[in-house]
């Protein structure tokens, strides 16, 4: 399949990039990922707009075709064919001498890359995932959405060693989010609660997004620290992210939650969020 990257569409297996790119030395790179059902992006904008934030944080520059942007990864996923999946977008302030403060003379770099996905089929969106507890040892800039992913990947690796699908971390105060995800708790009187934006956490577009349709259909959402103790008495525990959408965790550590299958709430706003991506399509 396709590629997008500095500028053109060419063959993925040709493609190259430089072993002096910022990202591979230094880690100092921004991405995004964005779905696709029935041909259309889901909240595309708010991605676009996450992404000009975290360059602008690490203070690298938008990318030239970012007034095209969108087009541009439309064009990706109609060249490839794939009307459900994802895309995959990244920034880099492309190559330098291999020094920490050397100032990025070349191109930077853009690379795109589309992917078949059955978004809506996927089992877990019934069935739910498990998973495990662990202390929050990234950095202190979470709201910045980099490709420094060595914690993450450690957690998710850790969760299947584990026996898990996947890892919630927690700092001294309570659940931050998870390794890929937003967290949401539902409360005993039927309040939604999750964690309020700050550097400790992603701003998820999903987690915007389920705010959004959750107040829209008359609940109430509280946005503040989720202690341990709530996490583990909550009744019913989601997570969301572009890719998992709305999905129930059903046991976290070696306790079930509620009755380990997905709850009442998280069913509704499940089905809330797919009527919103299929009126997207439907326009
Ligand atoms: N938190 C982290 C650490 C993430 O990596 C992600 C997405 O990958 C999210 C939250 C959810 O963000 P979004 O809903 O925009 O996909």
């Amino acid at each position: 399949s396709l590629i997008y990257l500095n500028g053109e569409f060419q063959p993925a297996e040709s493609a190259r990039i430089s072993p002096f790119d910022r990202a591979f030395l230094f880690g100092e790179g921004i991405y995004e990922v964005c779905i696709v059902v029935n041909g259309c992006f889901v909240d595309m904008d708010s991605h676009l707009a996450r992404l000009d934030r975290s360059l602008a944080a690490c203070g690298m520059a938008p990318p030239p075709e970012r007034p095209q942007l969108e087009q541009v990864i439309n064009d990706l996923a109609r060249r490839n064919g794939v009307t459900d999946g994802l895309a995959y977008l990244q920034v880099t302030p492309g190559a330098t001498p291999r020094a920490f403060t050397a100032v990025p003379q070349e191109r930077l770099t853009l690379f795109i890359l589309t992917q078949a996905q059955d978004i809506l089929s996927a089992p877990h969106l019934s069935r739910g995932i498990t998973v495990q507890v662990q202390p929050d040892i990234r950095w202190l800039h979470r709201d910045i959405k980099t490709v420094m992913l060595l914690p993450q990947v450690m957690a998710k690796r850790s969760a299947l060693a584990n026996g898990f699908n996947d890892t919630i971390f927690v700092d001294e105060q309570g659940v931050t989010e998870g390794s890929s995800s937003n967290i949401f708790i539902v409360t005993d009187t039927g309040t939604l609660v999750t964690r309020p934006l700050s550097n400790h956490l992603l701003a998820g577009c999903t987690r915007q997004r389920i705010i959004t349709l959750a107040r829209e259909a008359g609940m109430t959402v509280e946005e503040r620290v989720i202690t341990r103790d709530e996490l583990s008495r909550a009744p019913e525990v989601f997570a969301t992210s572009a890719t998992y959408m709305v999905v129930p965790i059903t046991r976290i550590d070696d306790h079930v939650v509620g009755d380990g299958r997905i709850g009442k709430v998280t069913k509704r706003l499940q089905d809330a969020y797919v009527a919103f991506i299929r009126a997207l399509a439907a326009t």
